[in-house]
């Protein structure tokens, strides 16, 4: 195992990788901006580092404060937690030729994957059923065209090095295609310096259903059931639940099966996610990513099985400790996501917390990294924690979850606690019955009333 593991992150995510380092007894680094030195992942770490000023760019992302953070403290391994630098392919091949060990996938895995064309081509090589589309990148306003037409309308256009929902169009019909075209591609050049971009079917009414997988880099690789991810305002994910309501139990393994062998054929290392639109039973591949997921407790829960710690074995050389035999599921679990925004307008609020007040009992976990007192910078995301719970049932879920919400206090800030008090009690969620659409159409019918 590693003797000393730097944290490449902050917040929530930065706790979790902590608690499962001291859990196998590695003493921890974090590395921190300016704004961030009473954080509690500083607090909570055997050393700190301060890497820069506020600005991600200058402490987050920069890999050289980062890398002698590192030298500083003697960690030979880095987790790099998910958003930042961890699906940066550059980041883990300069960790590699520095003899740090990158708690993840190789670079080239990262590689194939953060490129989306590429992603999409290796996944249809590897058997997984994908939406279909266009065979590669499209460069000119002709072959869209001609690539529409033939897939039919509506369409997605979308950047090949995009991500974070960002650099996505739909096109109707023809006549919305040649101003969707050349605005996808130079918001992608904008966006993500890169303005290549691809087409697929839009899918109308798609659930957005993920399935977790954990290669250990020799060609073994496990699946570890799937995430129900439909719930989402802007294409990011406000809750998410596992199992899907809408899938059985034949389904499930199918899928499951499909993309543990996909992970054996790459030979992958680590955790990663296998992204699909479901609709009318069928599957269609968007993306894979390449790290841990900020939803992934929901699969520890139903699991028992603790994904961090399979990863920091997986990277230090000690393989899985589960074959897929030992993934047995049981129960529901469900996670959403507080922000500190405004409920209603999204306005992110920012500020200190007056009062904090946790919700607590059976099946009831909080991966938060904030406390009363903290002050929540204005640079970052505004995901502030984490509400998971788990239940022998879905309804039983729904019911605990509403219970949990109704404990927990957040004061001095704004947060998206209200919107979850009123979902959670929604006839809709409640039969499980919504698409990846359900939410906005949900938030602008209420804005309206
Ligand atoms: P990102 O990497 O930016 O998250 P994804 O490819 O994962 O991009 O897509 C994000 C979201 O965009 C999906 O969850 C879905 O809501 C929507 N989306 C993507 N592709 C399609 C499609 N072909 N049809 C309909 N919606 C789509």
């Amino acid at each position: 195992m590693f003797k000393k593991v730097l944290i490449a992150n902050r917040g929530e995510i930065a706790l979790r990788i902590l608690r499962a380092c001291r859990e196998l007894g590695i003493p921890t680094v974090a590395v921190h901006s300016t704004a961030d030195e009473t954080a509690m992942h500083v607090r909570l770490a055997d050393e700190s580092v301060c890497i820069g000023p506020p600005p991600s760019k200058k402490s987050y992302l920069n890999m050289h404060e980062i890398m002698a953070a590192c030298e500083i403290t003697g960690a030979d391994a880095i987790h790099p937690g998910y958003g930042f630098l961890s699906e940066n392919a550059k980041f883990a091949e300069v960790l590699e030729a520095h003899d740090i060990t990158f708690i993840g996938p190789s670079a080239e895995h990262i590689r194939i994957m953060g490129d989306k064309i590429e992603a999409k081509a290796t996944a249809r090589r590897l058997g997984i059923p994908v939406v279909p589309g266009s065979e590669g990148g499209v460069t000119d306003e002709e072959t869209a065209k001609r690539v529409a037409a033939d897939i039919g309308y509506p369409v997605i256009i979308k950047a090949a090095a995009g991500g974070g929902g960002r650099g996505m169009k739909v096109a109707r019909n023809e006549a919305e295609m040649s101003q969707a075209f050349h605005t996808a591609r130079s918001e992608a050049g904008s966006a993500f310096g890169d303005d290549s971009v691809y087409i697929e079917k839009y899918l109308a009414k798609p659930r957005h259903i993920e399935v977790q997988v954990m290669g250990d880099g020799k060609g073994g690789g496990i699946h570890l059931g799937e995430r129900d991810c439909s719930l989402q305002r802007r294409h990011q994910k406000v809750w998410e639940e596992a199992p899907s309501p809408v899938l059985g139990e034949a389904d499930r393994q199918k899928i499951g099966q499909i993309c543990a062998k996909a992970v054996q054929g790459l030979g992958y290392s680590g955790a990663g996610t296998v992204e699909f639109l479901w609709e009318d039973g069928e599957f269609y591949f968007i993306e894979m990513n390449t790290r841990l997921q900020v939803e992934h407790p929901v699969t520890e829960m139903i699991t028992r099985i603790d994904l961090v710690n399979e990863q920091l074995r997986v990277a230090a050389g000690d393989g899985l400790s589960v074959t897929q035999e030992d993934v047995i599921f049981s129960g529901h679990a469900i996670e959403c996501r507080i922000n500190a925004e405004h409920p209603e307008t999204f306005i992110p609020s920012p500020g200190k917390i007056s009062y904090y007040h946790p919700p607590g009992g059976l099946g009831v976990r909080v991966d938060s990294g904030v406390y009363q007192g903290y002050s929540i910078p204005p640079h970052y995301d505004s995901l502030i924690g984490k509400l998971i719970v788990h239940a022998r049932t879905r309804e039983e879920c729904l019911r605990r979850l509403h219970r949990a919400l109704d404990e927990f206090v957040v004061d001095g800030i704004e947060t998206t606690l209200p919107l979850f008090r009123d979902l959670v009690t929604n006839p809709d969620i409640e039969a499980g019955n919504y698409d990846i659409h359900w939410l906005e159409k949900y938030l602008a019918a209420r804005q309206e009333a």
